[in-house]
């Protein structure tokens, strides 16, 4: 069985056991929660809106559709029901999934980097932002015109790496009101809940946190530390008094790199300091703060950044220490605007719901996303199918469109049709 198909197939399990909300026995011809579940995901993993739409008129003229064969359902149901049924399911029922997607991606060898470590970026994002439409999950913001807008945002979690751009996701932490609570909700609040959730079950992975300057506070880096991680966050002087004030007059230590690219030289300077306060109490956690700065051949500063660490500093460590501080930025580049851009629709209204329906799909969005980036490790047949089609979108785009003519007897039909242009069943 390949990778998709046990990823797949395990979705269909963990669907096939979420709560249903119907009362009474279950007739003939009523929708199993497997074939609910799966439906939306296949929105999703295929990356089209109207993929539903076109097994419909697939199984009304050839008796059967990909819907079957690909994602092993019995039928399908229509949107309004497939909205109706997940509306109240808890996004936490497919946490697991993420853990399986990480497993069957193979050795992580091309995550790993500081010896066995791989790094986990975390970062806040909104996935939906509305003046009229609101559900039970929504925050809520006053604008300077007086009205009220309603989103969403969540927490993501992704295994980035520096060199490449495959990223892996992990489950979403919602920011969303918590019961109890007086404040509104946060994405600080939110990474102490995800670390505390999902923190043990990465633990094995040996993780070093990456997050930007907002992160990089007493609370979450103790909350890293309890997760058993250690953590690499952006830090900025103008939100950290007490570094900046230990960094002032202190003697740096510097380690320079010049690099040579075609007759163009540039200069790569490293700052550190070993063993300053996070802040400014007794109880404050010690950390090693350091910069880097890129000069072009003129000597003009192209880049600069400032990170605090809590794993040692020096001069045989510093360069791979700031290309995983910088990793960062994948979360938002790879993971964030690949869901908002890559024909994965991640602000395109499928629907809100009342309670948790928008929660389910940027859940399984993210699941779909994992399952993809499982595949292209794991499968060689993936791999080859995306290079016959030139990118990444060509091959989203030529699975969209053969899968709403043509029904395939599984995935590698689907995947060889891709590669050799050739419909025919083997
Ligand atoms: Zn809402």
């Amino acid at each position: 069985m390949s990778v998709v198909e046990d990823l797949i197939a395990e979705l269909g399990k963990v669907c096939a056991g979420l709560p249903d909300p119907r009362k009474g026995p279950r007739r003939d011809g009523d929708y199993s929660m497997a074939d609910i579940g799966l439906s939306a995901f296949s929105l999703f993993f295929m990356g089209s809106p109207s993929f539903l739409a076109h097994q419909r008129a697939l199984e009304r003229g050839r008796g059967r559709s990909n819907c079957q064969t690909l994602f092993g359902m019995s039928a399908i149901p229509s949107d309004n029901y497939i909205r109706l049924m997940l509306d109240g399911v808890s996004p936490a029922a497919f946490d697991g999934l993420f853990m399986r997607a990480i497993e069957q991606a193979g050795p992580l060898r091309r995550f790993q980097c500081l010896g066995d470590r791989v790094l986990i970026a975390l970062d806040g994002s909104e996935y939906f932002c509305s003046r009229k439409i609101t559900c039970s999950q929504c925050s809520t913001r006053r604008r300077s015109d007086g009205g009220t807008e309603y989103f969403h945002g969540f927490l993501g979690a992704s295994l980035v790496a520096p060199g490449h751009q495959q990223v892996l996701p992990l489950p979403p932490e919602f920011i969303a009101p918590q019961d109890g609570a007086e404040k509104q909700d946060c994405e600080r609040n939110a990474a102490k809940r995800w670390l505390a959730q999902h923190g043990p079950a990465v633990a094995q992975l040996r993780p070093v946190y990456l997050g930007d300057d907002l992160f990089a506070c007493q609370p979450i880096a103790a909350a890293i530390q309890q997760a058993g991680g250690n953590f690499v966050l952006t830090c900025k002087p103008s939100s950290h008094q007490t570094i900046t004030e230990y960094l002032h007059g202190a003697d740096l230590e510097e380690y320079r790199q010049i690099v040579c690219v075609r007759g163009t030289h540039t200069t790569t300077i490293y700052r550190w300091l070993s063993g300053v306060p996070l802040r400014g109490t007794a109880d404050a956690i010690p950390v090693n703060w350091f910069s880097i700065e890129i000069r072009n051949a003129a000597g003009k500063r192209t880049y600069h950044n400032s990170f605090v660490t809590d794993l040692p500093v020096t001069g045989a460590t510093i360069a791979e220490l700031a290309a995983c501080g910088r990793a960062r930025w994948k979360i938002e580049n790879e993971t964030f605007n690949m869901l908002k851009t890559n024909g994965y629709n991640l602000e395109h209204n499928f629907g809100h719901g009342k309670q948790t329906l928008a929660s389910i799909f940027l859940t399984l969005n993210l699941l779909a996303f994992a399952c993809h980036t499982a595949a292209s490790l794991a499968m060689l047949a993936w791999r080859e199918a995306v290079a016959a089609c030139g990118a990444t979108y060509r091959f989203f785009e030529n699975l969209r469109t053969i899968t709403a003519y043509t029904v395939f007897a599984d995935w590698p039909h689907l995947l060889r049709a891709i590669t050799t242009a050739d419909l025919r069943p083997p």
